[in-house]
C-alpha cells in the first residue's frame, strides 16, 4: 500500500534488520527496542491490524503465531520467556496502520501494560 511504511520495509524500500523473513513474513528489530530483544512481526501482504483479520488470514494468522513466532523466540534463545503484543486501533495504541505483533524478551516484563 502506498504510503505504509511497513510495506516499504516488506518491499525493502526503507532498510530495516531483519530477523526473520519467508514468502509471507518478514520480521525486523524495532527502531525505538523496548527491550533487549524487541522484533515486529509483519505480513508481507498489507493488512491494517488485528481488527481487521478475516478468516481468509486463517492460514497467514496461524503461521505467525505456530511457526514464525516460535522459530524467532528459538533463533534468539528466548527461553526465559516473551511477549507478544498486537497494538490495535486508537485504543490499543497502534501507531503503524499494518498489521505487526511486538516480541520483546531479554527482561522480565510488568503487567498491567499503560
Ligand atoms: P505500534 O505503536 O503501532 O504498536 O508499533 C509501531 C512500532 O514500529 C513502534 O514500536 C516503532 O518504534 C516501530 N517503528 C516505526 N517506524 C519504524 C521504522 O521505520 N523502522 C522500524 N524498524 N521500526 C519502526
Amino acid at each position: 500500500m502506498a504510503d505504509c511504511i511497513f510495506c516499504k520495509i516488506a518491499a525493502k524500500e526503507i532498510p530495516a534488520t531483519v530477523v526473520y523473513e519467508d514468502q509471507l513474513v518478514l520480521a525486523f528489530k524495532d527502531l525505538e527496542p523496548q527491550a533487549p530483544f524487541h522484533a515486529l512481526v509483519i505480513p508481507k501482504k498489507h493488512i491494517e491490524s488485528v481488527g481487521t483479520l478475516t478468516p481468509e488470514d486463517k492460514e497467514l494468522a496461524g503461521h505467525i503465531m505456530c511457526e514464525v513466532i516460535p522459530a524467532i523466540a528459538k533463533e534468539n534463545k528466548l527461553d526465559n520467556g516473551f511477549r507478544v503484543v498486537a497494538n490495535t486501533g486508537e485504543d490499543g495504541g497502534q501507531t503503524v496502520k499494518h498489521l505487526h505483533f511486538h516480541v520483546l524478551g531479554g527482561r522480565s516484563m510488568q503487567w498491567p501494560p499503560g
